[in-house]
């Protein structure tokens, strides 16, 4: 993928729909499985909304050529108070950001 953009993977996916009620360009449907998909990739702007809500990690982000990325992504991970943000570059290596949800927005 040559531009920033999700992809779901519907066989991780639960059906959940809440990727569906964050997304703020109503981006992500349901096919006739109750699996979510992105219908128009090339809209999403990366806000990340959807990837924090899904609590199986079926949500990749990639990180396009238009940010240097070039085939790495990026996947968040909830736990307790904690957003797990999983970067793994095209080489495969994954690096782990821990970020408090409670004090993020100090900064
Ligand atoms: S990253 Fe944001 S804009 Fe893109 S699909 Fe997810 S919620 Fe929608
Ligand atoms: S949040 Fe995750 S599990 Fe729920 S519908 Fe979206 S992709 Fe599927």
């Amino acid at each position: 993928m040559n531009f920033m953009s999700i992809h779901i993977d519907k066989e991780k996916c639960i059906g959940c729909g809440k990727c569906i009620i964050v997304c703020p360009g109503s981006l992500i449907y349901q096919d006739n499985n109750g699996k979510a998909f992105i219908k128009y990739p090339k809209d999403c702007w990366g806000c990340t909304a959807c990837l924090k809500q899904c609590s199986v990690q079926a949500i990749k982000y990639y990180l396009g050529l238009d940010m240097g990325g070039g085939g790495g992504y990026l996947t968040i991970k909830k736990e307790a108070e904690y957003l797990d943000w999983y970067i793994t570059t095209k080489e495969g290596k994954t690096k782990k950001i821990r970020i408090n949800s409670k004090e993020a927005n100090k900064y």
